[in-house]
């Protein structure tokens, strides 16, 4: 017997307001973002658009500081480019230095362990930046670790970390570094060339402001070898590097690997060329300017940082919320009254703090003093 046809279900065209996104991602889109994504679909080998990816790489490279010929974007959010570092990278019985300050950390051990690997966590109270002398210790204590793993910026604390330090230290004791850049890619200042990074990963919804869904990557000179060097077959197909990259190098000869997402890449062509015409340097002092005057601004209302200053993000600003505000209760009236999103706190900081997000097209002086009337308002 044949079962009747489910009803169609009769629904109308979603329709978003506009929203401006202060949260910790994703950010406010560029418009031209958001127009290019909407321009004509072509095939994913057609020679226009193996054009396209070809700049595409080179803006990535820009962006990331590097002339890694292992430079793509993966054709999934952040947390696909995490699990491209540690499945490519790290083989059964391999030992990871991780570094844990927040949400992200945790993560990174999850995938070390899944990988087959043994991770030796170096642990921080949230809100704190990796600290240099105890990943030192743990290099010592652990001569037979091979990576060593840390999230550049914690998006779910606001701390920054020293990344130029901790990939010197990585490479002193023989480790390969895998670094966490989903939020501090075009935001604050980072070389992947110049400070010897070995594996990073980032994502397109924050600081590069191109709608989510890709994951920028790169793999250096020494990672490729390690990936070639591998005794097991990488267990994720998908992910496998030395797979997708005939896709994504070679000009005329791309081979098919998976249909590439065409007009999200669109957009991560547009918001990668935005960022170059803007260039890097003021990308991030753009984002430090409005940084300082949210601080001010939030100085006035009474409230703190929950980051010591040094370590501060200035695209992720990590606030206590103040003592008897209801939390919900203002981001719901924030979001309903203003059309604006800030960010709850994760974690440990769930119910203690909010996350203002100041990412890319958002950070910029209308947002900024938006957020101080409306918070001011609704905390009155
Ligand atoms: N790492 C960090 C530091 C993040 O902030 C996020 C997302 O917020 C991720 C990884 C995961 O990225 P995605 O949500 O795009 O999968």
């Amino acid at each position: 017997m044949t079962l009747a046809l489910i009803p169609a279900p009769t629904i109308a065209a979603f329709n978003p307001p506009r929203r401006i996104l202060m949260g910790p991602g994703p950010s406010d889109v560029y418009p031209t973002v958001l127009a290019a994504q909407s321009k004509p679909t072509v095939g994913h080998l057609d020679p226009l658009f193996v054009g396209m990816m070809d700049e595409l790489k080179q803006l990535l490279q820009y962006a990331f500081q590097t002339r890694n010929e292992m430079t793509l974007a993966i054709s999934a959010p952040g947390s696909a480019g995490m699990e491209a570092c540690f499945v490519n990278l790290v083989e059964p019985g391999e030992k990871v230095i991780v570094c844990r300050n927040g949400v992200f950390g945790e993560r990174m051990r999850q995938n070390v362990e899944r990988c087959g690997g043994i991770a030796v966590t170096v642990d921080h109270s949230w809100g704190e930046p990796v600290d240099p002398a105890k990943v030192e210790d743990a290099l010592k204590q652990h001569p037979d670790a091979r990576f060593l793993a840390f999230v550049h910026a914690e998006t779910s604390t606001g701390a920054l970390s020293d990344a130029k330090a901790l990939c010197a230290l990585a490479r002193q004791y023989d480790c390969l570094s895998i670094v966490d850049a989903v939020t501090s890619l075009g935001g604050v200042e980072l070389r992947v060339d110049d400070w010897g990074i070995d594996a990073i990963y980032s994502g397109s919804q924050k600081c590069l402001s191109c709608v989510p869904g890709l994951s920028p990557v790169s793999f250096s000179p020494a990672a490729v070898a390690k990936i070639k060097a591998r005794k097991t077959p990488v267990q994720s197909w998908f992910l496998d590097q030395s797979l997708v990259m005939s896709y994504w190098s070679g000009g005329a000869k791309r081979a098919y690997h998976h249909t590439a997402p065409v007009n999200t890449l669109y957009a991560l062509h547009e918001s990668l060329r935005l960022l170059a015409e803007e260039g890097l340097p003021q990308a991030w002092a753009r984002h430090q300017a409005m940084h300082q005057q949210l601080k001010q601004g939030l100085h006035q209302l009474g409230i703190d940082f929950v980051v010591a200053e040094p370590y501060r993000l200035p695209q992720l600003n990590a606030i206590y919320i103040p003592a008897g505000v209801d939390d919900a209760a203002v981001r719901s009236r924030l979001l309903n009254d203003y059309n604006l999103e800030i960010g709850a706190g994760l974690g440990d900081l769930a119910g203690k703090a909010w996350r203002i997000g100041l990412m890319g097209f958002g950070a910029r002086r209308e947002n900024v003093a938006l957020c101080l009337q409306a918070l001011g308002e609704v905390l009155r």
